[in-house]
């Protein structure tokens, strides 16, 4: 599914306080009064979370439903009425993103999507727990009703404890020169890429391949490092497409190798 942004709002006009909240109002009721009719009464059924302030729905419309892009490093909140209709799931079959080029979003599935299955997205970033799901999606007024917010206690329990367990790993691959040898880096990248696995968090696998390669890099396996960084090349395009976020960060990432297979060659 594609769609184009009715609205695009920095966030910095919503959030910071160099405009009154009353010439906000003006300047948004501006740009809505502008929307064809059609797209209009749209925008005007989108959900809000708090419908009893009338005079600041628009706003309210944008915190709801807004989706967070990036322009020229930016944040903005841009609102794309089909998309908002994509409901949450917080183990997605669907993800959204946002290509500049196109002034477009996205709505990408994640795995076959069968018959008479909805389609999905997670308005929480991918690996919280549950209490942390539960506090984020908070602001959306509803309580998730997903088969992983809803699976018996003890399955969210064993959900739960694989995800910090995933982050753990996470944070003890960040010094990997503490680790006592390449076994135990090799363990904990197998053990992590399994729970991902069994999480369905494969998104997530973007940012774990370049900190395996990292890790990889730090204890000098540059052959290791190298096949990680093609992984998360190979993922950032299959997930975020050719203008994905992070290419500076994955050049980066490519020139940090570099350095250290020149430094080696150099032994
Ligand atoms: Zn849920």
């Amino acid at each position: 599914m594609v769609g184009f942004p009715v609205l695009i709002v920095r966030l910095e006009f919503i959030n910071g306080d160099r405009y009154s909240a009353k010439n906000k109002r003006k300047m948004l009721d501006v740009a809505v009064a502008q929307l064809p009719r059609e797209t209009r009464k749209k925008v005007e059924g989108l959900a809000r979370s708090n419908p009893s302030n009338k005079k600041d729905w628009i706003v309210d419309v944008l915190r709801t439903n807004g989706f967070g892009i990036e322009i020229a490093g930016e944040g903005h909140l841009a609102l794309f009425v089909e998309g908002s209709r994509v409901n949450h799931n917080c183990r997605p079959n669907a993800f959204w993103r946002w290509v500049p080029s196109k002034m477009a979003m996205e709505v990408v599935a994640l795995r076959g999507v069968g018959k008479g299955e909805e389609v999905a997205h997670s308005y929480a970033p991918l690996g919280y727990t549950h209490e942390q799901r539960k506090a984020v999606l908070e602001p959306w007024g509803f309580q998730c009703q997903c088969a992983l917010c809803s699976a018996p206690p003890r399955e969210r329990e064993i959900a739960d404890s694989r995800r910090e367990r995933i982050l753990e790993i996470y944070q003890t691959l960040s010094k990997a020169a503490d680790l006592e040898s390449v076994e135990r880096v090799d363990q904990l990248v197998k053990e992590a890429i399994l729970l991902i696995e069994r999480e369905e968090l494969q998104p997530q696998l973007v940012e774990y391949y370049a900190h395996f390669a990292r890790a990889y890099i730090e204890i000098n396996e540059l052959k290791k490092a190298r096949e990680y960084i093609h992984r998360a090349d190979d993922m950032w395009l299959l997930y975020g497409g050719e203008e994905h976020e992070n290419v500076e960060g994955m050049a980066e990432l490519w020139k940090l190798l570099e350095e250290a297979e020149m430094e080696a060659e150099d032994d």
